[in-house]
């Protein structure tokens, strides 16, 4: 099922290509095809067995911290996250969580934040969430009112966050607040809120099409020490994006899995099928979508790794990383369905591997920056670059 000639592309390390064929021998062995009705029992054995194969230290940064490298190796979490997205989406979910749940911590965090909580990450021991978007504050999140007032040596938080990842079985949410240093997206800080803490509760678990632990969260007039926040006072907004600009790219390499996942169900069916007496492989009409399956992959395959190659040599990837989410997640929408339609009626069948693809593929679309928003960022970047160029 691996198709690993891309790994020979020059975006990639020595390193890199052995960690793929690792893991990719280690998921065939410990990562269950399908995961039963019990979407929270399942997360938590997936966190506990990525954390004790080692592969969560690629989540979070410092060697000192559990982490395997100094800063996050985005080729790596890439390469992690398309291998264990070909395998089963929600053990992709299970690793990304871990990373962008503690992203902030790893990217913001004073040493003492940093050992509380990298290393039981990077074990597998603690779950983590990333708590930024709320029901009135999504794709406009800087519009955010979560409320987090200064007292004394306190902030007492006030609001609600909704679609968080983990919401009802992490052990720590990071949690971006109002705390009225500025207007807008210069007065949100950034905490780490620990499950149980008294004002803080799950308000809503949610149901959703590919289904795992997501919930809306209430605080009323939850308290927590100062030496809870992450970073200065206002910093938050630019916590949260610099977060998601680590795993956005990564967002992108998931749904690359995924499509590669769905090729292969796409060849493998079309080869054995029979039908007016000759395989259907063998239709000109069927060649033509394998081969724009194939094409729109290996195109956001070279998106997604020129986007993960540029940030780790320290690039700034807010255009890549943008065309690389919305073509890898467009592209693999396209790609999935196209397999479905191959399989015919087996491609709707419940559980069936490219049926879950169909609906696991879907909210990569919307979540961290929609495909419009993208189109934004893209965009906006151009006509930045052609006004000043304009001016020199
Ligand atoms: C499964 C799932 C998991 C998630 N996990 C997390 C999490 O762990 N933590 C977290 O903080 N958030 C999480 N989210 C929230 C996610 O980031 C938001 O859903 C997303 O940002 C969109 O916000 P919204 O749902 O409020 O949609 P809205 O902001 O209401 O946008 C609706 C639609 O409008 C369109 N749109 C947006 N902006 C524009 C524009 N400028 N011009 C034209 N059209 C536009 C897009 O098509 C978009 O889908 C998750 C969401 C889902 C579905």
């Amino acid at each position: 099922m691996n198709d690993a000639r891309h790994l020979d592309w020059p975006f990639f390390d020595e390193r890199h290509r052995s960690l793929a064929h690792e893991l990719d021998a280690w998921a065939a062995a410990n990562v269950p095809a399908s995961h039963g009705g019990d979407v929270d029992a399942a997360c938590r054995a997936l966190v506990s067995r990525l954390g004790a194969g080692g592969w969560l230290r690629h989540a979070v940064a410092g060697g000192a911290y559990g982490g395997s490298a100094e800063t996050i190796d985005t080729r790596a979490i890439c390469l992690i996250r398309e291998t264990l997205a070909r395998h089963s989406g929600l053990a992709d979910f299970a690793f990304a969580m871990q990373g962008l749940g503690s992203g902030a911590i790893s990217l913001a965090g004073t040493a003492q934040q940093k050992a509380v909580y990298l290393p039981r990450v990077a074990r597998g021991e603690a779950i983590a969430a990333f708590a930024l978007s709320e029901p009135d504050a999504g794709s406009d999140v800087a519009a955010l009112s979560c409320a987090a007032r200064a007292d004394g040596d306190a902030y007492v938080l006030d609001g609600e966050k909704t679609w968080i990842s983990n919401g009802g079985i992490a052990d720590f949410y990071v949690v971006f607040a109002r705390s009225g240093e500025a207007a807008g997206s210069r007065g949100i800080s950034a905490f780490v809120v620990d499950a149980g803490t008294p004002g803080f509760e799950i308000a809503e678990r949610i149901a959703v099409i590919a289904p795992h632990p997501l919930a809306r969260l209430r605080f009323a007039n939850c308290r927590l020490p100062a030496s809870q926040r992450l970073g200065a006072a206002g910093e938050g907004f630019k916590i949260a994006m610099r977060t998601l600009d680590v795993f956005r790219t990564s967002v992108a390499a998931a749904a690359l899995g995924f499509a590669r996942r769905a090729l292969h169900e796409a060849l493998a069916r079309a080869s054995s099928r029979q039908l007016f007496g000759q395989r259907l492989a063998e239709f000109q009409l069927t060649q033509a979508k394998l081969a724009q399956m194939a094409t729109t992959i290996d195109s956001a395959a070279l998106l997604t790794y020129r986007a993960a190659w540029q940030r780790d040599r320290g690039g700034n990837v807010t255009g890549e990383a943008a065309m690389a989410k919305m073509a890898a997640t467009e592209g693999a929408q396209q790609v999935i369905d196209a397999a479905v339609q191959i399989h015919g009626g087996l491609g709707v069948v419940s559980d069936a591997p490219v049926e879950r693809l169909y609906r696991e593929i879907r909210a990569l679309r919307i979540y961290e920056g929609a495909t419009e928003v993208q189109q934004l960022i893209i965009a906006r970047g151009l006509l930045r670059e052609f006004a000043s160029a304009g001016t020199r």
